[in-house]
């Protein structure tokens, strides 16, 4: 039995509760991807490169599916195992870090809160409770993706196992795994570069009556702004109900002009605030990557919206959040479905053919989180 040979190498919990625990993450708050769980058949822990390497020799000879687990922050139900008879892998002792030479070399179970984010390119809005693991299998965006790209733009190397063996990933390679819900791969050792932020962040808002002018607004603070946000009036009282709004309300974090505020008031009310607006209102949501030259269509779109503007591999687009929407609008863009677990859909078709690619070549018996990419 699988049980027995486990517990020759690593501690087993089996019990209900904590079978329950892992058997969900912050998915929960999609009713779509509460319904597909399964309990994990248990846990277990690991802490070091040894544990991965027996992991992985023990699956291929009896061949069961794990799904791997930093925090369980993920709002996608990444961790969510879906086959019957999965083993989670619980990283969040596998831990250790340097900076050395403008990076940061570290394990996956790092937590922000132990690295420090201060000179990280970009932060999660969840930083207080992900791991460095977490975010880069699972994450996209965060606090400074505006400049400085999105995760896939600033992981320089990744060294990950899988069942067809060891790899170290190096330039654009490392989108096979970044994002891919560690479909790929377990990554033990991430190399992200890191940046000099020496001022203060301050905080701009400016409200407008028409998204037009909102975006022309904008514009001039895309190339200098660690994040730009553009929110209607429902949006904005929801965020921050404590301030007078516009009809469109343009909030800014740069380094010239605006009310001074702490590095974590700021990353607390920037992208991941849909959760918190979700979990407070119950309402629908989805999100869509729209290109900033269509942005001015959703003008009359019913429903309380954001507008993160961010960059992927340079270029410019908006991530948007739509909550309590009657229908979301027809325009030309990617959506990032938020109610999907599929890697599919929510990953840039360039990246998602390397995310297929490398999983045909690794893992063809879909053993690291089943389910979750799709790919034959
Ligand atoms: C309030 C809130 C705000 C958020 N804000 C943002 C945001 O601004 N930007 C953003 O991108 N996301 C955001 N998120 C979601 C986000 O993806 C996570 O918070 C974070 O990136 C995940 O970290 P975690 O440690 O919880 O990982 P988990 O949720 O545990 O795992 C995430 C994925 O990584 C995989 N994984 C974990 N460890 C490994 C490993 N060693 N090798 C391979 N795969 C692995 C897991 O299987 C899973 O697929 C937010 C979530 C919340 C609740």
């Amino acid at each position: 039995m699988l049980e027995s040979i486990f517990s020759k190498y690593f501690t087993l919990y089996t019990d209900l509760e904590t079978r329950e625990k892992y058997s969900i993450d912050y998915g929960y708050l999609s009713p779509v991807l509460m319904r597909l769980r399964k309990l994990p058949r248990f846990v277990i822990k690991i802490s070091k490169e040894e544990d991965v390497k027996t992991l992985i020799e023990l699956m291929s000879e009896y061949h069961f599916p794990i799904v791997l687990r930093g925090a369980g922050t993920n709002t996608l139900g990444e961790t969510i195992p879906l086959r019957d008879n999965t083993v989670v892998v619980d990283i969040t002792n596998f831990k250790g870090y340097e900076r050395r030479g403008g990076y940061l070399i570290t394990k996956p179970g790092s937590e922000f809160n132990e690295i420090g984010i201060n000179d990280l390119p970009t932060i999660p809005t969840s930083y207080y409770m992900a791991t460095i693991g977490g975010y880069v299998a699972g994450g996209s965006l965060g606090f400074g993706s505006l400049r400085n790209g999105a995760v896939w733009d600033i992981v320089e190397e990744l060294e990950v196992y899988t069942p067809k063996g060891f790899y170290r990933l190096t330039g654009t390679d490392v989108y096979s795994v970044v994002q891919s819900a560690g479909t790929t791969g377990i990554i033990t050792k991430i190399k992200m570069r890191t940046i000099k932020r020496d001022k203060k962040v301050k905080v701009l808002r400016k409200q407008f009556s028409t998204l037009s002018e909102a975006l022309d607004f904008s514009l001039e603070f895309v190339d200098k702004a660690e994040f730009v946000s553009i929110r209607n009036k429902p949006m904005a009282e929801l965020i921050e109900p404590n301030l007078s709004w516009g009809k469109w309300n343009v909030i800014v974090g740069n380094y010239e002009e605006g009310d001074e505020a702490s590095l974590k008031e700021i990353i607390t009310t920037f992208a991941g605030t849909y959760f918190t607006a979700v979990n407070k209102t119950k309402v629908n949501y989805n999100s869509l990557d729209i290109p900033l030259e269509k942005l001015k269509e959703i003008e009359g779109v019913k429903a309380l919206i954001s507008c993160e503007l961010s960059r992927s591999r340079s270029k410019l687009f908006s991530h948007t959040y739509f909550l309590n929407y009657e229908s979301l609008p027809e325009i030309d863009g990617s959506v990032f479905n938020l109610h999907s677990y599929k890697v599919n859909d929510r990953v840039e078709s360039d990246r998602l053919k390397k995310m297929i690619e490398f999983k045909r070549k690794v893992d063809e018996e879909d053993l690291l989180n089943p389910g979750k990419l799709v790919f034959q």
